[in-house]
């Protein structure tokens, strides 16, 4: 068993390394300059600048991207753009000066991304000494490189700054020779330029290595006979290059640079405390270089006397409360090291800060590899994997280690470890705060109601991450795990959680790469926003899991003949007959009743029913003031950021697109999944303050237009317009209406939709399309005329026209009596020789009337639904109102005229209410097209009833009514415009009537 074990990681190991020299042999497949292995032949090494001597301006553009919110690629992508002619190649062969650049550039980004791109900041980051500094292990080579008698020399893609000096961070004393584009006038991959690069070396291209990140630059190279390394990563890189010379490229020891002046600790009294330590009598130097990273406690490597050692000290000045406990680190590694954990030798604590100014503790030095880049860049993925299995496995050991065992059950408190965690890190966050981080302001609510329960307690590393493990540098094996600066007892997916972590950020991310307490506070900031909103996105996903687990309902199927209509106990007409209302079967019949109060809704409903009562209460009440007074100021056309901070909570309580109907989504794809009837509940809760449906992403036009697309919508058009929808993050219109004609009846209106080659062009005139000023709205669906000759409900379409084709004119936002409702508004608009892609048709042409009957199918009542939310409110601010206030001797409430109008508001309240549940019952279960007459019903009673409910609430207020303190005066507006903005009252009371002399015996 012993033997086979042995040989197991003996053949591993050459496994490991075969596979290693086989990754290098591959790269120089086909090049008989691998047989020169042994290095006599090589004369000079060329680098490349960007990508191997500093970072790439590819790298240096992702960690940009990311911290100023550019989508992701925008700048490599504009880099390349137009080859040879681009203007980033112009500018490499000096063709154009660097503003000129910088304005084509800028251009190109902004066009590609959609959004203005400020590249000033970018080329500004990416030529600042921050960023542009040469890699240390390429330092370390070109100097052994040199120490060996071979020339250097850097062949550069390279630009002039405004100032006219080429832009070069290196030290030219390195090089024999430099060529740069810039001044030669030629750009990589052009043979000249490498021909002259040799030239000036005096060499010919067999006796040079060359070092380049991008492809085509290493091919030009080698078709010319020059030995080539393609540049991933310059660590490995200086392997490869190692391995073609014959000579090793590294210094000294790996990860360490000269102790910096600020760091410095005293030398004497350190050699005079380790020679004590232990027990040597020596006369030589004590060697000292610090490790640049684990910056947290500044850690030293030390050399004395031919031992290798480690100090390890608290920082100095002023320390975050419970930070930095270096004592805690060195007892876990004495405790860990009997129990099968890797872990350095420590040697001793030395609390004595009169050796080197704080605390420290002293470890044998461990020679191993540390991976400091997540992504593991030029290793194949099987090693990767190989890498991250090894990381796994000693986390498991960590995780199984007995506390008690090892002497350490008082290592941290027990139990409640992550709400701990939580405070520990809201208060480390407010100590060293410096501006609001809104996403981080969400997580410090939303975290402690949120947490999950503590499964297990073990030990815990609490920085669990690759760049804290040493690696063998030959197998993947962790030989030493470090940095047990937060350890403690806690819940172990802790650990697991942290070392995702990787998964998720770029690999360029600071915290990644150990640099983290270096960034500029202005760049931390950014890096705390981005991680914040990051972990927002989580909090999110947790709310969409939560609807996701509610139980699955199918949808209920129709029957319209099997409804046993005299006994059904929800519909108590006696012998009334509708045979436009379908009839249920028994099996409908026990599915349940219709429910007319949310305490009889399904459990999991009415919880969602109570979290969005709390969450009216909490967030969206009391933000009522400062959203009205953004809808007055001069800001009003630009979203409030306060209903974007609030659709963000609503969405991480689960509390987002709750109204497409269980019979539109089945699987429950797009949203919660509720029945008519359910939603009816929670769409009342909403419609009592005028800002809570956009809040919870249920707000008109959208929802019809997101109803639309999960209906008639193809995939493409899915992906593009309804998940921006779904998320909030778009907004849209729907354009029917025209000025010039009766638009209550569509088949009046009159604007064109014509074929031309590949596209529709459109043109028309609106007017009244809600939402067409809002910043956000992307999408506009609109109806037109394909075929004026066609039978008249076959002659209209509906095409999907992003906002910013060109020829949309949007005339004057309209005001409804006097209201503008900023940012969406009303628009009068119009649609000028419109080019639309033919793929943007919705279902196809002559289809625009039954997609704008289904788009208005339970789109329809839900206004009624928000109308008896609006009466509820209505008509608890007038009870409140009455009670408090005295006229001739006693309270309002005492008069005879007022007790009047709130019973009158109360029965006309449940009156209409009750029609609403009913025609939502009769949409669950015979579908919209057979509850057309209870739809019609509803329409026609709901604004009205809720316009005469306002108007008492707004009488028994006096002027107060009339004004915007309250929310009244806009709630009668709106109850009064939904009047027609659902189709005018009379078209509803026609179909009503039209139905009733039809069936009605
Ligand atoms: C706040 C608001 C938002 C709106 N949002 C949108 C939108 O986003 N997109 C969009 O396309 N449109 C929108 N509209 C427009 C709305 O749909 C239309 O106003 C409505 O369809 C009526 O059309 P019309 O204004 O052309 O009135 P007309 O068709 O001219 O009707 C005028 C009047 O004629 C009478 N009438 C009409 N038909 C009959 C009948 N059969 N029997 C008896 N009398 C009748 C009624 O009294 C009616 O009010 C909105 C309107 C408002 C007020």
């Amino acid at each position: 068993m012993c033997v086979r074990s042995c040989c197991q990681s003996s053949c591993l190991q050459w496994a490991w390394r075969t596979a290693f020299l086989k990754h290098i042999q591959r790269r120089h497949q086909g090049s008989h300059r691998w047989t020169h292995l042994g290095g006599s032949t090589y004369r000079a090494v060329i680098f490349d600048m960007g990508g191997v001597l500093i970072p790439s301006p590819g790298r240096v553009a992702a960690e940009w991207e990311v911290q100023n919110r550019i989508p992701s690629g925008t700048i490599l992508k504009a880099l390349m753009e137009g080859g040879e002619n681009g203007p980033w190649m112009r500018f490499m062969r000096a063709e154009i000066t660097a503003e000129g650049f910088l304005r084509e550039f800028g251009r190109l980004c902004s066009e590609m991304s959609k959004t203005s791109v400020p590249v000033d900041s970018f080329f500004s980051l990416l030529t600042s000494e921050r960023v542009a500094k040469q890699f240390p292990v390429m330092t370390e080579a070109i100097t052994q490189i040199r120490a060996k008698g071979l020339q250097t020399a850097v062949l550069s893609n390279n630009f002039y700054l405004p100032n006219q000096k080429s832009f070069l961070p290196l030290d030219r004393k390195q090089f024999d020779v430099v060529v740069e584009s810039c001044v030669e006038g030629i750009c990589k991959p052009d043979p000249r330029i490498y021909k002259l690069c040799l030239e000036r070396l005096g060499l010919q291209p067999s006796e040079s290595i060359f070092l380049d990140d991008l492809g085509p630059n290493v091919k030009a190279a080698a078709s010319l006979g020059i030995h080539t390394i393609k540049v991933n990563d310059p660590e490995t890189a200086v392997k490869e290059l190692e391995a073609l010379l014959g000579f090793t490229l590294r210094l000294g020891v790996p990860n360490t640079q000269p102790v910096r002046k600020t760091m410095e600790i005293p030398k004497d009294s350190l050699k005079k405390y380790l020679k004590d330590l232990l027990g040597i009598q020596t006369t030589g130097p004590l060697e000292l270089l610090q490790f640049d990273h684990g910056q947290s406690n500044p850690t030293y490597y030390i050399r004395l006397a031919n031992r290798d050692l480690v100090l390890r000290k608290k920082p100095p000045g002023t320390l975050l409360p419970s930070a930095h406990a270096i004592e805690r680190e060195f007892r876990i590694m004495k405790a860990l090291a009997n129990a099968g954990v890797p872990v350095p030798n420590v040697l001793d604590l030395c609390e004595d800060s009169s050796v080197v100014g704080t605390p420290f503790y002293v470890m044998e030095y461990c020679p191993g590899l540390i991976y400091k880049d997540p992504s593991l860049p030029g290793l194949e993925p099987s090693h990767r994997r190989a890498i991250y299995t090894a990381m796994n496995t000693v986390l498991c050991k960590i995780h199984s280690v007995d506390p008690q065992a090892v002497g350490l059950e008082d290592y941290g408190k027990q139990g409640a470890y992550i709400p701990r965690q939580v405070r520990t890190w809201v208060k480390q966050y407010r100590a060293s705060e410096t501006s609001t981080i809104p996403a981080m302001e969400r997580l410090i609510e939303w975290l402690p109601l949120h947490l999950p329960h503590q499964q297990r307690t073990t030990l815990v590393h609490g920085d669990f991450r690759l760049d804290n493990l040493m690696f063998h540098p030959e197998k993947p094996e962790v030989l030493a795990v470090l940095d047990w600066e937060l350890s403690t007892l806690g819940d172990p997916l802790i650990d697991v959680a942290y070392s995702c972590l990787a998964h998720y950020l770029p690999s360029s991310f600071p915290v990644l790469r150990g640099q983290a307490s270096s960034a500029h506070a202005e760049q931390t900031g950014k890096l705390t926003e981005f991680v914040s909103n990051l972990a927002w996105d989580f909090a999110v996903k947790e709310g969409f899991r939560v609807f996701k687990e509610m139980p699955f309902k199918n949808p209920l199927t129709r029957s319209c003949h099997t409804w046993a209509r005299s006994q059904s106990q929800w519909y108590p007409i006696g012998t009334r007959s509708y045979s436009s209302v379908p009839e249920a079967s028994p099996a409908h019949a026990s599915r349940g009743g219709l429910v007319i109060s949310p305490e009889s809704l399904s459990p999991p409903v009415r919880e969602l029913y109570h979290r969005l009562k709390r969450f009216m209460e909490q967030h969206v009440y009391p933000a009522e003031p400062e959203l009205q007074s953004h809808q007055a100021s001069a800001a009003r056309w630009s979203p409030s950021p306060l209903i974007e901070d609030l659709k963000e909570k609503a969405k991480a309580e689960g509390l987002w697109n709750l109204f497409l109907p269980l019979e539109a989504d089945p699987e429950k794809k797009y949203g919660a999944g509720l029945t008519n009837v359910e939603y009816a509940h929670l769409c009342e809760l909403m419609g009592t303050s005028l800002y809570a449906p956009e809040i919870c992403n249920c707000s008109a036009p959208d929802t019809g237009n997101m109803e639309l697309l999960v209906r008639y919508g193809t995939e493409a058009q899915k992906a593009r317009w309804l998940m921006p929808l779904l998320e909030g993050k778009a907004r849209s219109c729907f354009a029917m209406t025209e000025p010039q004609v009766a638009s209550s009846d569509a088949t009046n209106i009159e604007a064109s939709i014509r074929e031309e080659d590949s596209f529709y062009v459109i043109n028309g005139h609106k007017w009244w399309i809600t939402g067409i000023l809002d910043p956000r709205c992307q999408l506009c669906a609109f109806m037109g005329k394909t075929d004026p000759h066609a039978p008249r409900h076959r002659q209209q379409s509906v095409l999907l026209v992003p906002m910013d084709t060109p020829g949309i004119k949007i005339i004057r936002p309209l005001t409804v009596y006097g209201l503008e409702d900023a940012p969406g508004g009303h628009g009068e608009v119009r649609f000028e020789h419109v080019h639309v892609p033919k793929e943007n048709m919705v279902l196809g042409p002559g289809r625009g009337f039954e997609i704008a009957q289904g788009r208005l199918g339970p789109g329809r009542i839900h206004h009624c639904m928000r109308l008896i939310g609006f009466s509820e409110r209505a008509l608890a601010l007038m009870k409140a109102r009455v009670k408090s206030r005295v006229a001739f001797g006693k309270p309002l409430v005492e008069q005879g005229t007022v007790l009047a109008d709130i019973a009158q508001s109360r029965v006309e309240i449940e009156q209409a209410r009750l029609l609403v549940l009913r025609a939502a019952h009769v949409m669950d279960l015979a579908g919209n097209k057979a509850a057309a007459l209870d739809i019609a019903m509803i329409k026609m009673v709901a604004p009205s009833m809720a316009s005469r409910v306002i108007d008492r609430a707004i009488q028994a207020f006096g002027a107060a009514g009339l004004s915007s303190d309250y929310p009244l005066a806009q709630f009668f507006t709106w109850a009064r415009a939904l009047r027609f903005a659902d189709g005018p009252d009379e078209v509803h009371r026609a179909t009503v009537a039209k139905l009733e002399l039809k069936h009605r015996i």
